[in-house]
């Protein structure tokens, strides 16, 4: 596995679809993983698995 270069712990970062730009919901998948998704799209991605674009900077307050 190699490491991304953006941080894997979601904090301070919002999971969006990299199409249309949602904020994705958080789903528990089957084998115990979990999943945002985007409905509209019908995509998504795992939790520890998110593509190039999935992660958007929250706003920084100051
Ligand atoms: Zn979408």
């Amino acid at each position: 596995m190699e490491e991304a270069s953006y941080p894997v712990s979601g904090r301070g970062y919002a999971h969006v679809c990299p199409s249309c730009g949602q904020a994705l919901d958080l789903y528990d998948l089957r084998d115990g993983d979990q999943a945002y998704w985007c409905a509209p799209c019908g995509r998504g991605h795992r939790a520890g698995d998110p593509p190039v674009g999935a992660l958007r900077p929250l706003p920084q307050a100051g």
